[in-house]
C-alpha cells in the first residue's frame, strides 16, 4: 500500500475527526500519503479529494461534526457508481480505503473490496447498532449529552410534578434510550426491541406505573423513550387526559450528534483509526474495526454485517427494576 484514502458517511458522530486524525498520522508515520475525500461516497465519485498532513487534522480532536463533511449518496448504491468509485481510486492511486460510518457505508465498502480496493471500516454512529463491535464512535458522547438534557427537564418536570416523556435518537435501535434510562433514574424506557407494536397497551401499562407512583408520593415520572418507538407527543397527551397529571413530551433530535466528544470516544476513535490503517498496511481488506471483551480486534465485513444485536436482557431488567 502506498496512498490510502479516508472519508466519512452515512449521520456524523463526535469523534469521528478522531478516528480521521489518527488514520492521517499513523498513515504518514507509516510512510504512506494520505487522501482525504469530502462528503462520502459524494466526494469520491465527484473527486472531491485533498492530499491530507498532520496539520489538516490539528484542533480536530475535541470538535464534533466531521471535518471531512459526510453526506449520503444514492448512485453509490448502482453498480455503475459503485464501479466509477473504484475507477476514481485507481485514478487517484488510492490502494486502501478506511470508510468511517455506519452499515450503510460499509455495504458501499464491502463493494469496492469486491472491485478491488482495499477496504477497512469503522464503526462511526450514535446508535451503536453495529452487531460484531461493541462500541461504536460517538455513542459514549450522545448518551452524555442526552444525559444532561435528561437532567434539566427532571429538574423543573420535579417543580411541576410533571410526567416528561423525553425522546433520544437511535433510529431503530434502542441503546442511547436504555443507557440513558439508567443513568438518569427513569421511571421507563420504551425501546423498541421489547416493544410489541401495540401501543395502547404500552400507554396502560404506562399509566398505571404514574397512578401507582403518584399513590406512593412520587412527584415526577420520567420516560425516556427510544425514536424507534416514537410517537411522544400522541402518548403525552393520551396520557395527560387518561391521568389528569401534566404530561409534556420533549424530542431531543439533533444536538445529540453534535458537542465535544467525550474522552472515552478521543482514545477509542483514535485507536481504531490506528488500528484501521494497521490493517490496510498488513494488506487486508474488507474487514470491520470492532472492539470486543475489552480488545480492539477486526472481523470480516461479510460476517460482521451478517450478525444480529440483541439488548442485553440483564442491562434491561435491571433498568426496568431500578425505575419501579
Ligand atoms: P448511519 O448509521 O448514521 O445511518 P450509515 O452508514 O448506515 O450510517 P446510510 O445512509 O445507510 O448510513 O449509508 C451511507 C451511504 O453509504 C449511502 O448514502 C450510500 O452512499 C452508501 N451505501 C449504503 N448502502 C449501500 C449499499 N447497499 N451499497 C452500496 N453503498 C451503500
Amino acid at each position: 500500500v502506498r496512498t490510502i484514502g479516508v472519508l466519512t458517511s452515512g449521520g456524523d458522530a463526535p469523534a469521528m475527526n478522531a478516528a480521521t486524525r489518527a488514520v492521517v498520522r499513523v498513515g504518514l508515520e507509516r510512510g504512506l500519503n494520505v487522501k482525504g475525500i469530502r462528503k462520502g461516497y459524494n466526494g469520491l465519485l465527484n473527486e472531491d479529494i485533498i492530499d491530507l498532513t498532520s496539520r489538516h487534522t490539528a484542533d480536530s480532536i475535541s470538535r464534533g461534526g466531521t471535518i471531512l463533511f459526510t453526506a449520503r449518496c444514492d448512485e453509490f448504491k448502482t453498480p455503475e457508481g459503485q464501479k466509477r468509485g473504484a475507477e476514481v481510486c485507481r485514478e487517484q492511486g488510492i490502494d486502501g480505503l478506511v470508510v468511517i460510518g455506519g452499515d450503510g457505508s460499509f455495504q458501499g465498502a464491502q463493494r469496492l473490496a469486491e472491485l478491488g480496493i482495499n477496504t477497512i471500516g469503522i464503526p462511526g454512529t450514535i446508535d451503536l447498532d453495529i452487531a460484531c463491535t461493541e462500541y461504536t464512535i460517538g455513542f459514549d458522547t450522545a448518551v452524555n449529552t442526552a444525559m444532561e438534557a435528561i437532567d434539566k427537564i427532571r429538574d423543573t418536570s420535579t417543580s411541576h410534578e410533571r410526567c416528561s416523556i423525553v425522546e433520544v435518537m437511535g433510529r431503530g435501535a434502542g441503546y442511547i434510550a436504555l443507557w440513558c434510562g439508567m443513568a438518569t433514574g427513569a421511571e421507563d424506557i420504551l425501546i423498541p426491541e421489547s416493544f410489541d407494536g401495540n401501543m395502547p397497551k404500552l400507554e396502560q401499562q404506562i399509566i398505571e406505573h404514574l397512578l401507582r407512583n403518584r399513590a406512593l408520593g412520587k412527584t415526577h415520572h420520567m420516560i425516556i423513550n427510544a425514536e424507534g418507538v416514537g410517537h411522544s407527543y400522541g402518548m403525552a397527551k393520551r396520557i395527560e387526559a387518561a391521568t389528569g397529571i401534566e404530561t409534556r413530551a420533549t424530542i431531543l433530535g439533533h444536538m445529540q450528534r453534535g458537542g465535544s466528544p467525550t474522552a472515552k470516544d478521543r482514545v477509542y476513535a483514535s485507536m481504531m483509526g490506528a488500528y484501521a490503517v494497521d490493517l490496510l498496511c498488513a494488506g487486508k481488506s474488507n474487514r470491520i474495526v470492532g472492539y470486543q471483551n475489552g480488545k480492539f480486534m477486526d472481523i470480516d465485513m461479510d460476517e460482521g454485517l451478517a450478525m444480529e444485536k440483541h439488548v442485553d436482557d440483564y442491562q434491561l431488567q435491571i433498568a426496568h427494576l431500578l425505575g419501579k
